[in-house]
């Protein structure tokens, strides 16, 4: 069936009870799963009926944020950077292993819990303008958090440098035979291939083997757009029938590296340079710099759409109201850059996007601002036109 994806229900009867540790996230054996990793994958793909009907195509949300163990798509990248890792010996239960992360939280999240269910501890570095719902989260979770200020990437102090010196510290420390494991989502091809192992292949399903026209999606890393985007148009050679479309934030470099080859002007750059972070209070996705995971799947990246925040805050509010979706910032953008695409396309085009986590995490930075917008203060009329709420 559509919900269970790839796997029909006769397989899984058949198949041999799996052992936690080989479950992936989309074989989850006969209807029991095995421990929390059980609960990670096989999402819905919801078609979000007010986008759909204003703008004449299908719009498909694939709802991440109902991933069971971190509420994101993170969890599929934790737990196959942990696997992999467990492995190459690179972690091992019981030996008191750390997993260390630089993270703007989603990923912290998803290896803090996957952490706890497999027996290592987790540390997590991120950086101190992020919602603070996501450290107090982490604390809960039992994770060590360090909230460090926003540096370039070239600063030892940035999150990502500190998460790698904390882990290398842990293991080069002589009085005690556990080590430190650096997660690396940034670089880290198992991040990449968590999303062709499973995202890929749910949405192939769902759209009944492929019927999608489009799919757009946010970088934060790049794992989620390249990893879906070689899926389909490699493995499943829907090739240039699939429009790949990057949904990019204000103050990111990705628009202009996708669409003119080059990430900032020199001037921008010098601005970037000081602000030393993308300039917009989404979080999440947008990056100033290019990962592994992004480069890897960068030629299949069609074209970009560029989102303000204003946008952002609109769409979020849109969806709630008339959907009863409640989401984050990425997510957001997410679709907003999905009706820019549809508008584009042929009408009945079937346009797929993500919704990456719950406006739950949300609720001190994001949502705040959408309140403080006033934006219930509009006429019924501004309220129910798509295009004038988007700008
Ligand atoms: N949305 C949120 C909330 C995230 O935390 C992230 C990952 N940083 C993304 C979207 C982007 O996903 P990816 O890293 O796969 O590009």
């Amino acid at each position: 069936s559509v919900f269970f994806g790839p796997v029909s229900l006769e397989d899984r009867e058949e198949s041999p009870e799996p052992s936690p540790s080989s479950l992936s996230p989309y074989d989850r054996g006969n209807g029991i799963v095995h421990g929390i990793e059980g609960a990670i994958g096989n999402t819905p793909l919801i078609k979000i009926r007010s986008l759909s009907e204003a703008t004449g195509c299908t719009i498909l949300a694939k709802a991440e944020f109902l991933n069971g163990a971190g509420g994101s798509p993170k969890d599929r990248v934790a737990l196959n950077m942990i696997q992999v890792a467990e492995e190459q010996g690179l972690l091992t239960p019981g030996r008191g292993d750390t997993i260390y992360e630089g993270t703007v939280g989603s990923t912290g999240i998803s290896l803090a819990v996957l952490a706890r269910a497999r027996g290592y501890k987790a540390h997590i570095c991120m950086p101190d303008d992020m919602a603070i719902e996501k450290s107090d989260l982490l604390h809960h979770l039992g994770a060590t958090v360090e909230r460090v200020p926003v540096a370039p990437i070239t600063d030892p102090g940035h999150f990502v440098n500190l998460a790698r010196t904390r882990a290398k510290d842990h293991t080069a420390a002589a009085d005690t035979p556990s080590r430190g494991f650096f997660a690396d989502q940034f670089e880290s091809l198992a991040n990449y291939t968590a999303h062709m192992k499973t995202t890929g292949p749910e949405i192939y399903a769902q759209t009944g083997n492929g019927r999608l026209d489009a799919f757009v999606a946010g970088a934060g890393t790049g794992g989620t757009i390249t990893g879906v985007a070689k899926y389909l148009k490699e493995e499943r050679e829907l090739g240039a029938a699939l429009r790949v479309v990057l949904a990019d934030p204000q103050g990111s470099g990705l628009y202009n590296k996708i669409r003119h080859g080059v990430m900032y002007s020199a001037t921008e750059r010098e601005g970037t340079r000081r602000r030393t972070q993308v300039d917009t209070m989404v979080e999440g996705i947008g990056i100033t710099r290019i990962t592994e995971n992004f480069e890897v799947g960068r030629e299949l990246i069609d074209d970009a759409v560029k989102v303000t925040d204003d946008q952002a805050c609109r769409m979020a509010r849109w969806l709630v109201e008339h959907d009863g979706i409640f989401v984050g910032s990425s997510s957001a953008v997410n679709c907003v850059a999905a009706v820019v695409t549809a508008l584009k396309m042929p009408r009945e085009s079937r346009v797929v996007t993500i919704l990456c986590d719950s406006g739950t995490r949300h609720l001190s930075k994001f949502w705040k601002h959408i309140t403080a917008m006033g934006l219930e203060d509009e006429t019924q009329e501004q309220d129910e036109d798509l295009l004038a709420v988007l700008g």
